[in-house]
């Protein structure tokens, strides 16, 4: 309540619905996106719900703009209680074809973003007295598919990081902690001109120990409890949200 939120790729898919949940708790929701459509989209849908929230047009990988989005959220709210680093992107290709500038764009983002957006804010919630920080990971961390290696890459970076902020920053009663999402099917939750109803297959959700694929609030309830203060003794902490998917033992 009366907290300041940045979300960043809160323009579609979870980013869309963390906002959309910190405003509903009357929050002052920034989203930071490089897409202005979603973005501004975002804004009004949140402001039409009699909530707070502003877009700042951000690409997360330029520094220009993550210093840009800062100085516009401290103008506009005075404060940042709340940084949520959720931006990010995959990668095309096999490790055979992919040119080098795919992986340096989906490091850059993911990676570089995270700790940038994390550098340009911990200032301000040192001279606020504290914050907390979530870095939206993946279970891609620490399993992979094929021809994932920037993007899983990017995420098992994000989890050092994570710890490592955690420690820098806990002199200044930062927490840090990080997500890692499994399977969170966001198509209905995409652009309006994009979004789409999911095409789920029952295979789908059974293969899920709990039962059916993730949702949005999944992320977003996991998001809330980090910042509560019922998290207070939480840092450094990677909360996997998966369904059980990780965990499970898988014998053909
Ligand atoms: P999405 O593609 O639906 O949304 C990502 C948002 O980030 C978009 O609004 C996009 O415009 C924005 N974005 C992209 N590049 C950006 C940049 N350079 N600067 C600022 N904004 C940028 O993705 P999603 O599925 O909602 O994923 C959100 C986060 O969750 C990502 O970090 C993703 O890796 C992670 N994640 C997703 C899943 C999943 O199954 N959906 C699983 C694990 C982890």
């Amino acid at each position: 309540n009366g907290k300041v939120v940045i979300v960043t790729g809160g323009g579609q898919g979870i980013g869309r619905f963390i906002a959309r949940t910190f405003a509903e708790k009357g929050a002052k929701v920034v989203i930071a996106d490089i897409d202005d459509e979603a973005g501004i989209e975002n804004e009004e849908y949140i402001k039409s719900k009699g909530g707070d929230s502003l877009f700042v047009h951000t690409d997360v990988s330029l520094e220009e703009d993550v210093k840009n989005m800062v100085d516009k959220t401290i103008k506009a709210y005075g404060k940042i209680d709340i940084l949520i680093n959720n931006a990010g992107i995959g990668a095309g290709g096999t490790i055979y074809t992919r040119p080098m500038e795919e992986w340096d764009r989906v490091i850059n983002v993911n990676l570089r973003g995270t700790y940038m957006c994390s550098k340009y804010v911990a200032p301000h919630m040192r001279d606020n007295g504290g914050g907390v920080i979530i870095n939206i990971a993946s279970t891609r961390a620490f399993m992979s598919e094929p021809h994932t290696e920037p993007y899983s890459a990017s995420k098992g970076g994000i989890i050092a990081l994570t710890h490592s902020l955690a420690i820098s920053l806990s002199y200044d009663k930062i927490r840090v902690n990080s997500i890692s999402p499994g399977w969170i099917e966001v198509s209905e939750w995409k652009k309006s001109r994009e979004a789409k109803k999911p095409q789920l297959t029952e295979e789908d959700h059974l293969q899920h120990p709990a039962g059916r694929v993730g949702k949005p609030e999944d992320v977003a309830n996991a998001c809330l409890f980090l910042c509560s203060e019922e998290a207070s003794f939480i840092t450094g902490a990677n909360l996997i949200v998966d369904g059980g998917m990780t965990v499970k033992m898988i014998y053909v």
